[in-house]
């Protein structure tokens, strides 16, 4: 998707795999929006979770395999 800086107006633009990130973040966290760090200038721009669905369509959720790497919590006995 591409992103026009709010601060020095320089266009830039984001991959789906980044977008793709961004609502699994979102979602995580629960943002409204997400942050993204032109390139430029360095500034960060605020994208709506909308704005990011619609350069992702199709995207779902898909949630973070802590368990599998959880190896120290919850062992069964037996
Ligand atoms: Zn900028």
């Amino acid at each position: 998707m591409q992103i026009r800086c709010k601060n020095c107006r320089m266009p830039f633009s984001i991959g789906r795999e980044i977008v793709d990130q961004a609502l699994n973040t979102m979602q995580d966290e629960n943002l409204v929006h997400f942050d993204f760090r032109c390139p430029n200038c360095k500034k960060n721009n605020k994208v709506t979770q909308r704005q990011l669905l619609r350069a992702a369509p199709g995207w779902s959720y898909t949630e973070k395999n802590v368990s599998k790497n959880d190896k120290s919590g919850k062992a069964k006995g037996k």
